[in-house]
């Protein structure tokens, strides 16, 4: 991916608050205390302190240089949808919805893993932004996690929505790379890693060998449409409307893909479609498991796809380490045992699937010099990890 860097001002608050933490032990920029030698020397003499953006459909997450994870909330814009202006982000615009006079819309300016509405993306960055930057001249460097598979324009819109919201350079990095360093998994080794990232709009597969991904699927299939087709199952089978968030809260209760984990049923109230009137009826794990059917066979048609592509020295690896899976989506009961089912490859999750993408693209500000130096043009904007660069100088 071509990284680019230009600059403007930022403004906002500064944050403090946020789910997920550095991993202790996870090495690098997570650990450094306020007041340590090393994040002293972390911390670049300009600009404000470096940050890494998982900017996902569902949840950004900000990752600080020195210190951690700071922010996490649901990529979400509250919009007076009269004359455009911004009453929230987050998850105070998260908390508007529906509290609301009508007028005031939520809007997710991301659909699978792309930016769809440019300016209100942009005012959530700035808004992001603000809450690690204090000063609206800080004007900091940034890693910006993005789908493998979007395109030359989804890339430069990227990069230019992170300028105009503040950002002196930003360096794009895979999402599936990111997933693999906060994994953990041992990336510039000559052995394969697997990941498989299911978030709210796309599911990212991808090989990876060497510091470099070898192999990568690219889906617009995610935790969202898996919503959807539960709101369109639950109408044409049962003949009720329910809503996106309805839907979400059946998928998160009931929602399973493994006839072992199926059982237990929910309450799901909605609309009649032909009387208008409210309705409520029974659905179970088992009608859940027919409804998720769609997209979870896109994502294992996914997954048997990139391990077809594998080259065989590598794809002898696999079966012993085994897919790592992360995102949200992986949190679907039975998802893991299809998988395997499907493949005969172990599946395990990683540690922190919600956090994963942000630690990792966060662990690869400490290569954010090398690449400046570099001309700020990585290799498809993945820094390769160090180890590996010291055996190529070898
Ligand atoms: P993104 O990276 O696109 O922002 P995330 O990785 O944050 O997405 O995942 C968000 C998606 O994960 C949402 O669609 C949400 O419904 C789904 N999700 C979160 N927890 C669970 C769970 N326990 N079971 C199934 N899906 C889940
Ligand atoms: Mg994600």
């Amino acid at each position: 991916m071509t990284p680019t860097s230009a600059s403007r001002g930022s403004n906002g608050r500064p944050g403090d608050r946020g789910q997920g933490h550095a991993r202790p032990g996870a090495g690098g920029a997570g650990l450094a205390s306020a007041q340590s030698p090393l994040r002293r020397r972390l911390l670049p003499r300009r600009g404000g302190r470096d940050i890494a953006i998982d900017l996902g459909t569902a949840n950004t997450l900000v990752f600080v240089r020195g210190e951690g994870i700071v922010a996490s909330e649901p990529s979400v814009v509250a919009v007076d949808t009269e004359n455009g202006e911004v009453h929230a982000v987050g998850e105070e615009a998260q908390m508007m919805i529906g509290r609301t006079p009508a007028r005031i819309s939520a809007v997710r300016p991301l659909r699978h893993g792309v930016i769809a509405d440019f300016e209100v993306a942009e005012r959530m960055l700035r808004y992001f932004m603000g809450r690690v930057h204090r000063s609206r001249h800080a004007r900091p460097r940034v890693m910006m996690c993005a789908p493998s598979g979007i395109t030359g324009v989804e890339r430069r819109a990227l990069t230019e929505a992170c300028v105009a919201a503040g950002a002196r350079s930003v360096h794009l990095i895979e999402e599936s790379m990111a997933a693999a360093i906060g994994a953990g998994l041992p990336i510039d080794e000559p052995s394969a890693n697997m990941v498989v990232d299911v978030g709210g709009g796309t599911s990212e597969v991808a090989v990876i060998s060497l510091g470099g991904i070898v192999v990568s699927r690219s889906l617009r299939v995610g935790g969202y449409d898996m919503d959807e087709t539960v709101a369109a199952w639950l109408r044409g089978t049962h003949g009720l409307a329910i809503g996106e968030s309805t839907a979400e809260r059946v998928k998160l209760e009931v929602g399973s893909v493994s006839p072992d984990l199926s059982q237990g049923s929910t309450e799901v109230k909605g609309r009649d479609p032909v009387s208008g009137l409210p309705r409520q009826v029974d659905v179970t794990s088992e009608e859940m498991r027919n409804a998720l059917e769609g997209p979870v066979a896109e994502i294992v048609v996914a997954v048997r796809a990139a391990l077809e592509d594998t080259p065989p020295e590598l794809s002898s690896d696999i079966p012993q380490r085994g897919i790592f899976l992360a995102g949200g989506g992986a949190l679907l009961r039975g998802l893991g045992e299809r998988i395997r089912e499907e493949t005969s490859v172990p599946v395990q999750l990683t540690e922190s699937p919600l956090t994963c993408v942000a630690l990792g693209a966060g662990l690869a500000l400490d290569e954010i010099e090398t690449l400046e130096v570099a001309g700020g043009t990585p290799a498809r904007g993945t820094p390769a990890p160090r180890s590996r660069r010291r055996r190529m100088r070898r």
